[in-house]
């Protein structure tokens, strides 16, 4: 989808990963190429990238940091950058930041080799690993009364974080688009999304939010996003996208989740109903052009097809106001995003 919206903009898109050709960016690219199985690039392979491209956009936000330094110092810029990406990258430093810059967090703790914690939950909590987690893998619940020590146990002992369980009301997302020039005037917004999630994975997302707790609050809910998106995105310097996650507590206080400096799965209705996608704006912010509208034309809903769901894909089709989008992915895997549909509807 990245790659199409460079293409529209008349651009040549030069892709590097883990599929190379194989991969759904791979299938619309001009050049790809594939990297190693740990993300080695060999010396010949970059020089040959980095001649071809005047900027480097990522969709992962597990890009090996040596890899994005080693493309800086060629003179290529990557964005957002590698400070967002550091950050980005593993989930204490993520929570500590939105701490240090008073966004509510959950409760969490560290858990490692040497930190001392309770070994049995008091209350119901999550493990998360620090790094690599995504789509709900890397995670499990701990119900109270439960082993800690086992939890960690069955995630490889590597660092994690234990979070609360937090009784949200709902689960919310935005978007920000920042280029290289903009002041904070210039920053584009997408969202509040409103997400559900099953099983850690991204089931379905709603533009404008429709739960009746959170639209009665929206105007408060909408700004302490937009403030917390702001804040986030000069901390980090984010010159491209960055996407956030939230929870709606209760009380209607929002609580940082987690960030990706990338397009987001959320985001993706935003080529249906916006005037201008998450995809295009990153590419425009990202290239230092003026940034578009971000306004919805359309509102929306945007269901995920995961792993088997990409079978009914024709019968989405039924429907001839919905979208779909299939990614092209070789394997069908059970909780594997293979694609997604979405349904617009005018504003009335
Ligand atoms: P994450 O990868 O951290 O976004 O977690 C995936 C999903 O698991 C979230 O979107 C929530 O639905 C759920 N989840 C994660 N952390 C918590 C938490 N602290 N309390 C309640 N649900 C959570």
């Amino acid at each position: 989808m990245l790659a199409i919206a460079a293409a529209y903009l008349g651009y040549k898109v030069a892709v590097l990963g883990p599929g190379g050709r194989e991969s759904p960016a791979g299938h619309v690219a001009y050049w790809a190429h594939a990297w190693g199985s740990k993300g080695e690039v060999s010396h010949g392979l970059l020089e040959e990238f980095c001649q071809l491209v005047s900027v480097v956009l990522i969709e992962w936000e597990n890009v090996p940091l040596d890899l994005v330094r080693r493309i800086e110092a060629k003179g290529v810029p990557v964005r957002p950058g590698p400070k967002a990406l550091s950050i980005a990258q593993d989930r204490l430093f993520e929570k500590q930041l939105a701490q240090t810059l008073n966004i509510p967090v959950p409760a969490f703790g560290l858990i490692d080799e040497h930190s001392h914690h309770q070994h049995i939950a008091a209350t119901p909590c999550i493990l998360k690993t620090r790094r690599d987690g995504y789509d709900g893998k890397g995670q499990v619940r701990i119900p109270a009364g439960d082993s800690i020590e086992e939890a960690w146990r069955s995630l490889g002992r590597v660092p994690c974080i234990l979070e609360e369980v937090v009784n949200f009301t709902c689960e919310i997302s935005m978007i920000i688009a920042r280029s290289p020039s903009a002041s904070d005037d210039k920053m584009s917004f997408y969202g509040p999304f409103e997400n559900k999630h099953v099983n850690g994975i991204l089931r379905q997302t709603s533009y404008p939010m429709s739960n009746p707790f959170v639209s009665y609050r929206s105007q408060y809910i909408r700004q302490a996003a937009y403030q917390a998106m702001r804040q986030l995105a000069t901390a980090l310097d984010v010159h491209g996208l960055l996407a956030v996650e939230f929870f709606v507590a209760r009380d209607g206080t929002i609580l940082f989740n987690e960030m990706a400096p990338r397009p987001h799965n959320s985001g993706h209705l935003t080529i249906e109903c916006c005037h201008t996608s998450q995809f295009e704006q990153y590419v425009r912010a990202a290239c230092n052009l003026p940034l578009g509208s971000s306004d919805f034309h359309s509102r929306g809903d945007m269901i995920n097809l995961i792993g088997e769901e990409a079978h009914k894909a024709a019968w989405y089709m039924e429907n001839e106001t919905n979208t779909l989008h299939l990614y092209g992915k070789e394997e069908v895997k059970k909780g594997r995003k293979m694609g997604h549909v979405v349904q617009t509807c005018p504003w009335k």
